[in-house]
């Protein structure tokens, strides 16, 4: 979903059940269908409604509109999306060096070499529990963090730190769960207030 704010709240707020339930319920007088509804949403907005014509350090809009762009979409909706990645703008010596092509980044990894990773991060998920990280509940989650030793104060502690709805709470630890199966090199561990600072961020 392309400029996201764009679309009515009331029809972004519909996405809410089946993002939560991966089915979507149609109730009309005495029936009710209930649809298999399993999906990826990836969206993207702007940080301000000027976009494109804005530049980021020198936003010329005014912060009640910003803020009413910004709140077309709703705290409920954002908190079940479990990635929100900012994207800077293009740096401008990168992009008249490529010549107007998508300049390229040494840091990129290859989407062959991606898709092995994911598929492979996928199966290791299945193998371990069943499912995938995505579809875990609250008490499989709890399992996997204590298997990985993290102590229910420190989880307690991170969760008070950041301010975290019970759902992000269990959004920051599937994602730490996907990162940890991705990334066999690396794996969940506990570390003080400081670092999980940096590595929630
Ligand atoms: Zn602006």
């Amino acid at each position: 979903m392309d400029e996201l704010p764009h679309f009515k709240p009331t029809a972004l707020d519909l996405l809410r059940e089946p993002i939560e339930t991966g089915e979507i319920a149609v109730i009309r007088a005495r029936y009710r269908a209930v649809f298999p509804s399993r999906s990826k949403l990836i969206a993207a907005m702007n940080p301000c409604p000027a976009g494109r014509s804005c530049k980021e350090h020198t936003c010329r809009c005014t912060t009640s509109q910003v803020q009413r762009y910004q709140s077309r979409i709703s705290v409920p909706l954002l908190d079940r999306i479990d990635l929100h990645v900012p994207v800077p703008e293009l740096n401008q010596e990168l992009m008249f060096a490529a010549g107007g092509k998508e300049p390229k980044n040494n840091r990129h990894t290859p989407l062959a070499e991606l898709r092995e990773q994911i598929a492979m991060a996928k199966q290791i998920q299945v193998q371990r529990q069943g499912c995938l990280n995505a579809y875990l509940n609250g008490s499989a989650l709890a399992q996997r963090m204590a298997e990985a030793g993290l102590t229910s104060a420190f989880l307690t502690r991170v969760s008070e730190h950041f301010e975290l709805s019970m759902r992000s709470y269990h959004k920051v630890w599937r994602i730490a769960s996907a990162l940890d199966d991705l990334d066999k090199a690396t794996s969940i561990v506990q570390r003080d207030r400081t670092d999980a600072r940096k590595v929630l961020c």
